[in-house]
C-alpha cells in the first residue's frame, strides 16, 4: 500500500499513527517480511501505509535481495545501508 500523507486507512477509514511496521513483500515469487519499515499504520485495521520516499529505498532493497535466490527473506530496513 502506498500514499502520500494519508491520514486516514483506504481500507476501514481509521485513524494512522506514525511508527515502524514489518510489511511482507511477494516479489518475483519469493517472500520477503522487511522489519522496522517507517510506516503509518491503521489503527483499526493494523494496515501499515508507507510512503513513496519509502516504497523507492525498499524497491532498492528488494532489488538487490533478488540475487539471494531464497524462498523467504526476513530483512531489516536499515539493511539497505549496507553492501
Ligand atoms: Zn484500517
Amino acid at each position: 500500500m502506498v500514499s502520500e500523507d494519508l491520514k486516514t486507512c483506504l481500507l476501514c477509514g481509521g485513524r494512522l499513527k506514525d511508527g515502524v511496521s514489518a510489511v511482507p513483500f511477494v516479489f518475483e515469487g519469493t517472500v520477503v517480511v522487511v522489519k522496522d519499515v517507517p510506516a503509518e499504520s491503521c489503527r483499526s485495521c493494523h494496515e501499515p501505509f508507507v510512503s513513496g520516499k519509502v516504497t523507492d529505498q525498499l524497491t532498492t532493497l528488494l532489488t538487490r535481495l533478488k540475487a539471494l535466490q531464497t524462498e523467504v527473506s526476513i530483512v531489516s530496513y536499515s539493511d539497505r545501508e549496507a553492501a
